[in-house]
């Protein structure tokens, strides 16, 4: 040992020598080592014991295991909490939620004044890349502050795959300069829905979560490949975390966000340092997902304060660091629900949860968290909940002011795409106390909720309409019930419903600024405009980039006599929102003060000129206009039916006729389309109904003439049509099928002279004459 130091204290001197013989001080850059460059994977939802350095017998991580041989492996690292920003988020400010403020998915941005790892790398004078594989780590939370390439180019589906992401990285790391860089890669595949691409979904038939993480180390892979044909493996460090693991059922959750058990809050952690120094170290000590941040900056000898020690500080050599409580947290259900926040605080080989019934987990013994000690261990129990909480309190003290999102509803869709529920923020102080309902208490319930979720975004919004119906019966104050079944109700022209409803959610003291768009339109419908106004006005208070509810507030202001605000509420919303259609069409009505008619009439000129789809685009934004107009349902049928749609055809005259009941023409247009999808008695009723409100009327009779005859009944038919076979439009028809009721009762002289009369009174091109004329070669055949 001490030899060898004097050799290199002798060689250092020999070289300063050189050094400053040749005037530059090439020893001290010597003493200092270079800086890395760092490439950090995250991969979503990964479980630790899903992975084979972990022990996992399925899937196959071989990427990762390699990674595990050549470098540090966490045994015991923990997520922040399962939640993807906010996990996310403590990774690169080296922060608990309540120190870095972000609390859930949405509702939060990332604060401005937060040091962050990708800002601080920048100004090292790192080139910095992040490719993030979902929405919810879209770049307007304030994720991408820092970095110089942030790449969230991610469609409507909100979600885009691995390889994808892994190739826009690659180009990426193709093109950057020769500077040290911070790489960030987030693959989003063993997320819900679990749809692994071939050969990965074959290779684990019945345990599609098991292929999603095989590919996302197949993904991992094809990085690794690049790095090592471009020679990067000896310069970067890379680090692969996961933001949360993914319940898999176990204590009853599916998915992840509610609970705080070792399936969700467990997570790998693996470091690779450059030229796989350190191969092969396992790290048993307890360690927080935070630590990844000032791991980073070690790599990028880049100083910090105000974070946990680095990663490196358990490398062997340095003293062993002293070990820190591990904390998670998870607020998700009491940001939706207003249930129970949960905390948990993992020491040695001990976890406690803080619930409204506490829990407390020996894991060197018990790890499947299946034995609560909490009550035969109160003391221990009492002392590690005063850690837990000076833990808290203590991340807590950062200073940094919550950032409330904007959200527009492009976003809430996408993310709703996902499976995510907005909420809106109900949190208000940085540790939210315990108390209220239990989420283990609650589980299968939940569980059926996420179903109706899962349901309503897939589309099956009335399959999803009986989950939450069910879920009301057993908890009548359901905040995520109400708010689905308020909605579905304003959906279904169910205005009291939809009132009821929403309001219940409102006096729960959740504001949530779809519940305030939709209570708005309620009351709008219901005529109570002053109400409306109210609504909508607080819902673009409280999220001035919601653009429904500002489309709402505009339409509000205009049919209650209000031109000019409506004009400035639409004008703040063409800025946001240039195209908006709905938005348009409003202004041009209260620029020119024309009513709804307009609209209709060009919708109508349009579909004589046989341009269908503009006539349909007319009608919708007739209908966004003014959706208790029969007018505007009715000429949407007579439009659907044209295009062919009769199943929309016939719903769009339904809801015409729902709302002008005793309009004739309405209900003639309702009864053919029944007539055309082969409803016959539903048909025959609404054409009597027809006639007992205009008996002179001659369509219905010759429908029911038709139906007459495909019921084998033409002496009935026959007696209805005789009197419709001149001095109409419909005479044509009326004698043809008269010629039908005849030769069907046997009269083919009677039958001839009717296909005749049929002929001669249609104009040369009506569809008709060609079906008389064959009928009347048949008949004149032997
Ligand atoms: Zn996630």
């Amino acid at each position: 040992m001490v030899s060898n130091r004097r050799r290199r204290l002798a060689l250092a001197t020999a070289l300063a020598l050189v050094a400053i013989a040749g005037g530059i001080l090439w020893g001290i850059f010597r003493s200092t080592p270079p800086k890395s460059s760092v490439v950090l994977i995250t991969i979503d939802t990964l479980r630790a014991d899903r992975v084979g350095a972990y022990g996992a017998a399925s899937p196959e991580t071989p990427v990762l295991d390699r990674l595990a041989r050549e470098g540090m492996l966490f045994e015991a690292a923990y997520a922040t909490t399962p939640l993807t920003l906010p996990s996310h988020v403590s990774m690169l400010s080296g922060r608990l939620p309540p120190g870095h403020t972000v609390r859930t998915n949405d509702g939060y941005e990332v604060p401005p004044e937060l040091p962050f790892v990708p800002e601080m790398l920048k100004v090292a004078g790192y080139e910095s890349g992040a490719f993030v594989g979902a929405v919810v780590l879209r770049a307007s939370t304030g994720v991408s502050r820092g970095f110089g390439h942030f790449d969230d180019d991610i469609g409507p589906a909100g979600e885009r795959s691995g390889e994808e992401v892994v190739q826009r990285a690659l180009a990426w790391l193709r093109q950057r300069d020769e500077n040290p860089f911070f790489l960030w890669v987030h693959l989003y595949d063993p997320h819900l829905d679990y749809d692994p691409p071939e050969p990965f979904r074959s290779r684990y038939p019945g345990d599609p979560y098991a292929g999603e993480v095989a590919y996302a180390d197949y993904c991992v892979g094809l990085l690794i490949a690049e790095l090592e044909s471009a020679g990067l493996m000896d310069e970067a460090a890379i680090i692969v975390a996961a933001d949360h693991g993914e319940g898999l059922g176990e204590h009853g959750e599916r998915s992840h966000g509610a609970m705080l058990y070792e399936s969700v809050t467990h997570v790998p952690l693996i470091v690779r340092l450059p030229g796989a120094s350190h191969p092969g170290t396992r790290i048993r000590q307890p360690v927080s997902i935070t630590a990844i941040a000032p791991t980073i900056l070690d790599m990028a000898r880049v100083s910090y304060s105000g974070m946990p020690d680095s990663l490196l500080s358990h490398l062997g050599g340095s003293p062993p660091a002293p070990e820190t409580p591990v904390v998670s947290e998870t607020l998700y259900l009491k940001q939706l629900l207003d249930w129970s926040p949960l905390y948990s605080l993992r020491v040695g080989n001990l976890k406690l949860i803080e619930a409204p019934r506490m829990e407390l987990y020996d894991l060197a013994t018990d790890p499947g968290e299946t034995v609560n000690l909490a009550e035969s261990h109160a003391e221990q129990t009492r002392a590690l909940l005063r850690v837990l909480h000076d833990s808290l309190e203590e991340s807590a003290v950062s200073g940094f002011e919550p950032v409330k999102a904007r959200q527009d509803a492009e976003t809430a869709q996408r993310l709703a795409a996902l499976g995510y529920i907005s909420g809106g923020a109900r949190t208000s102080s940085p540790v939210e106390p315990v108390g209220g309902v239990d989420i283990k208490d609650r589980i299968a319930l939940w569980v059926r909720i996420e179903e109706g979720l899962e349901l309503s975004n897939s589309g099956s919004r009335a399959r999803a309409a009986e989950v939450f119906r069910g879920v009301l019966d057993e908890d009548p104050e359901n905040l995520l019930a109400l708010k689905f079944l308020g909605a579905k109700a304003l959906e279904d022209g169910d205005l009291q419903k939809a009132v009821s409803f929403n309001e219940r959610v409102l006096e729960s003291g959740l504001h949530a600024v779809d519940v305030l768009s939709n209570l708005s339109l309620a009351y709008h419908r219901l005529g109570r405009s002053a109400d409306a106004l109210a609504c909508a006005e607080l819902a673009v208070e409280r999220s001035p980039e919601h653009i429904p509810a500002r489309f709402n507030k505009a339409l509000i202001q205009w049919e209650t006599g209000r031109g000019q605000e409506a004009l400035a509420e639409l004008e703040e919303l063409l800025a946001l929102a240039p195209a908006h259609a709905e938005a348009l069409a409003l202004k041009e009505l209260v620029i020119g003060g024309r009513a709804g008619t307009a609209i209709l009439d060009r919708a109508q000129e349009l579909a004589q000129s046989g341009n269908l789809d503009g006539a349909r685009r007319e009608v919708e934004k007739a209908l966004a206009l003014d959706p208790s107009d029969p007018r505007v349902h009715d000429l949407s049928g007579i439009l659907l039916a044209q295009m062919g749609d009769q199943r929309a055809a016939r719903r769009a005259f339904e809801r015409a006729s729902e709302l002008a009941p005793r309009d004739p023409e309405i209900l003639e247009r309702l009864a053919a389309s029944l007539h055309q999808l082969g409803e016959r008695q539903a048909a025959r009723a609404k054409f009597e109904e027809v006639l007992a409100i205009d008996a002179g009327r001659r369509g219905p009779h010759l429908s029911l003439g038709i139906l007459d005859l495909e019921e084998n009944q033409p002496d009935r038919a026959i007696e209805r049509l005789q009197g419709l076979t001149g001095g109409w439009p419909g005479a044509p028809l009326a004698n043809f099928y008269l010629g039908e009721a005849r030769r069907m009762s046997g009269d083919i002289e009677g039958a001839r002279r009717s296909y005749q009369a049929s002929l001669a009174l249609a104009p040369a091109d009506h569809p008709i004459r060609e079906e008389a004329g064959r009928r009347l070669a048949a008949l004149r055949r032997p």
